[in-house]
């Protein structure tokens, strides 16, 4: 069985084949494909709508995790995820 992990915009629990998974290298976030990156990170639905208001969080600056996450990577990390899942 997939490990659980929550999204970390809507915070609904899903296996982790349903999410991306964001780290973050000392500040800077990298969007780990392969889920093989040894280092701390967070979970995002894949879903438009996720992507969408986790944009929005950091624009408000409401986007709150553990991690601290530089913003100008972040909205690069999006734009990738975004890409990837198209239209
Ligand atoms: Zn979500």
């Amino acid at each position: 069985m997939d490990p659980i992990r929550s999204c970390i915009v809507c915070r609904n629990k899903k296996s982790k084949n349903e999410l991306f998974r964001i780290v973050s290298d000392n500040g800077k976030a990298i969007y780990d494909k392969d889920m093989k990156i040894n280092k701390r990170g967070i979970y995002i639905c894949k879903s438009h709508e996720c992507i969408n208001k986790c944009r929005k969080f950091i624009t408000k600056d409401k986007f709150n995790t553990k991690l601290s996450f530089d913003n100008q990577s972040m909205y690069n990390v999006l734009l990738d995820l975004e890409n990837e899942l198209g239209e």
